[in-house]
C-alpha cells in the first residue's frame, strides 16, 4: 500500500453526491487527527458515467479504481420507472456497471453489519424486550458462486418446462471466504456463526468441513454451525447472540436483508466488499433515494460508516475508525437526526449539517 492512501470515489447518482461529500469531509478531519494522508479520485459509474460517457462504467474507471487502495461510493441508479437510463438494454443500465466492477475487482466477500443503536431501538420492528438487549452482528456473505454463478437453463420435457439452477461451490471459493470471515471476527468479538443446509445439500456439508479445517487456525474464535432456516428465525428472536455470521451467496443474500431490516433505519447501514488482498469496495446499504435527491435531507451516516469500516478493514486503522464510529453514537446521543430517523423533540438536521456534528466530535 502506498503511503498516501489512494481512494477512487464514485460519487453515484441521486442522493450519492451529497453523502459522498459529506464521507469526504469526515474522512479529511479523521485524516488530519491521526496523521494519515489520503487522496481522493474522483471516478463516474452508473447513470452519471452514462450521462458523460455513453456507458455505465469504462476502462479507465475501472483502472482508476485497480490502482487505487480502495474505492468509496454512494449508490447508483435513478428512478427505475421515470428515468430515461431504464429505457437503454440491461447491459447499458448504471447497476450493470456495479456488477462489471464488482467482478473486475474480484469482489468475493460482502459484509453487511447490523447494529442498533440504543438511541434508534423504537425503530426496531422486534419486541421491546429483543431490542433492548441490543445487537451488533455482521454478515459475510460469497459474492461470486454458488447459485446466481452456476449453470442454468430452461428445458421441456415430456411436455413441461423445466427450469435447472446448479449451485456449486469448490474448496477454495469456501477456504477464501472462511479467511475472511474469521479474520474479521479476530477484530470483532471473536465468534463465527456458519450458516448452511448440510442437512441436505452436498455443497453445505463441504462449506461445513472446509470451514471447519479453517477454524483450527483461528483457536482463539468461536465457531459454531446453524442451519439457515434456524437462523432466519433466530435474527428475529434473540439476534444479540450473533457476531460474525458467515454464509454462501444466496443464503446471505436473504439473512443480510432481514438483518438490515431489524435495525429499522436503512439510513445507517454500511457494506463493504473484498477481495484477497486489503483492497475494498466501501458503499451504504441503501440505494440512490432520487425521491429526495438534492434537498440535503438525506442521512450520510451509512456511507460514514462505510468510510470507516474501509479505515478498519483496507487500512488496519481501527483507532481512526473507532473515532468515526463513536462520533456517530456521540451525535446521535445528542439528539441530531436526519428526517429519515427523526422522532418528535428531537434536533431535526440536514445531511451536511450531520456531517458537521460527527466532524466536531472527532
Ligand atoms: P432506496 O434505498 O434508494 O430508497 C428506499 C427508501 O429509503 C426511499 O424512500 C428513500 O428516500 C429512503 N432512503 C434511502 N436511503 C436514504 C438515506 N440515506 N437517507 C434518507 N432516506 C433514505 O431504494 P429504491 O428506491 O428501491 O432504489 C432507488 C435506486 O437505487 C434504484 O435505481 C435502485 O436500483 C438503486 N439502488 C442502488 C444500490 C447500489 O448502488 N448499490 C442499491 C440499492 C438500490
Amino acid at each position: 500500500m502506498s503511503e498516501t492512501l489512494r481512494i477512487a470515489c464514485i460519487r453515484g447518482d441521486g442522493i450519492g453526491p451529497e453523502i459522498v461529500d459529506t464521507a469526504i469531509r469526515v474522512l479529511e478531519k479523521t485524516g488530519e487527527k491521526f496523521g494519515l494522508k489520503m487522496e481522493f479520485i474522483q471516478v463516474r459509474m452508473g447513470g452519471a458515467s452514462i450521462d458523460a460517457n455513453g456507458a455505465p462504467l469504462t476502462d479507465e474507471t475501472i483502472e482508476i479504481c485497480k490502482g487505487s487502495d480502495a474505492v468509496l461510493m454512494g449508490s447508483i441508479g435513478g428512478n427505475t420507472s421515470t428515468s430515461p437510463w431504464y429505457q437503454l438494454p440491461p447491459e447499458k443500465r448504471p447497476e450493470a456497471g456495479l456488477l462489471k466492477l464488482r467482478k473486475s475487482l474480484n469482489l468475493f466477500a460482502n459484509l453487511r453489519p447490523a447494529y442498533l443503536y440504543p438511541e434508534l431501538s423504537d425503530a426496531c420492528p422486534l419486541k421491546k424486550e429483543v431490542a433492548d438487549k441490543g445487537f451488533d452482528l455482521l454478515i459475510m456473505r460469497e459474492l461470486t458462486g454458488g447459485l446466481y454463478f452456476g449453470e442454468r437453463k430452461t428445458i421441456t420435457e415430456n411436455g413441461e418446462r423445466k427450469a435447472i439452477d446448479t449451485l456449486t461451490y469448490s474448496e477454495s471459493e469456501i477456504r477464501r471466504i472462511a479467511i475472511k470471515g474469521f479474520e474479521i471476527a479476530k477484530k470483532r468479538r471473536k465468534k463465527v456463526t456458519s450458516v448452511d443446509k448440510a442437512n441436505v445439500l452436498d455443497s453445505s456439508r463441504l462449506w461445513r468441513s472446509v470451514v471447519e479445517e479453517v477454524a483450527k487456525d483461528y483457536p482463539d474464535v468461536t465457531l459454531e454451525h446453524m442451519l439457515v432456516d434456524n437462523c432466519a428465525m433466530q435474527l428475529v428472536k434473540d439476534p444479540s447472540q450473533f457476531d460474525v455470521v458467515l454464509t454462501e451467496n444466496m443464503f446471505g443474500d436473504i439473512l443480510s436483508d432481514e438483518a438490515s431490516m431489524v435495525t429499522g433505519s436503512i439510513g445507517m447501514l454500511s457494506s463493504a466488499s473484498l477481495n484477497d488482498t486489503k483492497f475494498g469496495l466501501y458503499e451504504p446499504s441503501h440505494g440512490s433515494a432520487p425521491d429526495i435527491a438534492g434537498q440535503n435531507i438525506a442521512n450520510p451516516i451509512a456511507t460514514i460508516l462505510s468510510a470507516a469500516m474501509m479505515l478498519r478493514y483496507s487500512f488496519d486503522q481501527d483507532e481512526a475508525a473507532q473515532a468515526i464510529e463513536d462520533a456517530v453514537s456521540g451525535v446521535l446521543q445528542d439528539g441530531y437526526r436526519t428526517v429519515d430517523i427523526y422522532t418528535e423533540g428531537m434536533k431535526k438536521v440536514g445531511c451536511s449539517e450531520m456531517g458537521d456534528a460527527i466532524i466536531e466530535r472527532i
